[in-house]
């Protein structure tokens, strides 16, 4: 860091980031939350529509900025000062001021956690398009991971656009060549498409969800196909080692189908940031 203010590696610069990041996080937890409640009531609409149902009673307008926050117990609305992110949470010490009601842990570690990919960005791309780009990715990819935890779903609304937004990116070179991002996007998803059908044709089960053809292909038009190998390998090897542990310890049953998304997303995310230095680790590696 620079003590100079107004270098691009200053005190000041990282202040910044770091504050944006938590104020972004903040704004991904209410998202975690808001999207799939949102998009469960579309789904029912939809459904109904489809088979000429009469529509469900007019419910309370709910979308990403209405109503205000507040707390989901006793629906008191939050101050100012308890919505500051990170210290909110805090103050409160995790209790809404009203009820008492404990508020999820997940709002304070999705806040850190978008603070960190900030400061991490910044530290390593610089006060560049790419240190810009690698955080907005990061956010995504936080926002994904929570909502496929809590709900086993990865909603298009979020996958499609960071997945033309990637091949728009690499149109400058930003991560990769734009040949390499569009075949990484395409191959992606074809990849784990004729995966996921040869698996349904030997063992007539699913072994994952559309969502993640799509969040794979959002990695593929990032990194660039060279890296898409490291990601499958990252994800599949922390997958395995995560739910073998909860199988060992028995808080999984062997046949509970377990989340891939937040695995992708975490291999997404290292290979973005350090795929290429584990490369050529590897191939050195590899030829002596
Ligand atoms: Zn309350």
């Amino acid at each position: 860091m620079n003590p100079n203010p107004f270098a691009p590696d200053s005190v000041a610069v990282y202040v910044f980031a770091a504050a944006m990041g938590a104020v972004i996080g903040s704004f991904l937890s209410m998202l975690v939350y808001r999207l799939p409640i949102i998009l469960k009531r579309q789904w029912d609409r939809d459904c109904r529509e489809a088979l000429a149902l009469p529509p469900a009673e007019k419910a309370e307008t709910f979308n990403i900025a209405w109503p205000a926050s507040h707390c989901p117990q006793c629906h008191a609305p939050l101050a100012v000062r308890d919505n500051i992110p990170l210290f909110g949470f805090l103050v409160l010490r995790g209790r809404c001021r009203h009820c008492a009601a404990p508020i999820p842990r997940r709002y304070f570690l999705i806040e850190v956690l978008s603070t960190l990919a900030a400061i991490v960005s910044l530290a390593h791309f610089g006060l560049t398009a790419r240190g810009a780009g690698a955080f907005v990715l990061s956010a995504a990819l936080i926002a994904l991971t929570f909502i496929d935890m809590r709900e086993q779903i990865l909603p298009d609304a979020i996958t499609l656009p960071f997945l033309w937004l990637g091949l728009l990116v690499n149109r400058a070179g930003l991560y990769t060549s734009l040949d390499s991002a569009v075949l990484g996007a395409a191959g992606a998803y074809l990849f784990l498409w004729l995966v996921f059908h040869a698996f349904r044709l030997a063992t007539g089960k699913e072994g994952m969800g559309h969502g993640d053809f799509k969040l794979f292909a959002l990695g593929g038009a990032w990194l660039g196909w060279q890296l898409l190998p490291l990601v499958l390998l990252f994800a599949s090897l922390a997958g395995a080692l995560y739910g073998g542990a909860l199988i060992l310890t028995r808080r999984l049953a062997r046949t509970t189908p377990m989340p891939f998304g937040p695995f992708l997303c975490a291999a997404i995310w290292l290979a973005l940031f350090y795929g290429w230095p584990l490369m050529i680790l590897y191939l050195r590696g590899a030829h002596g």
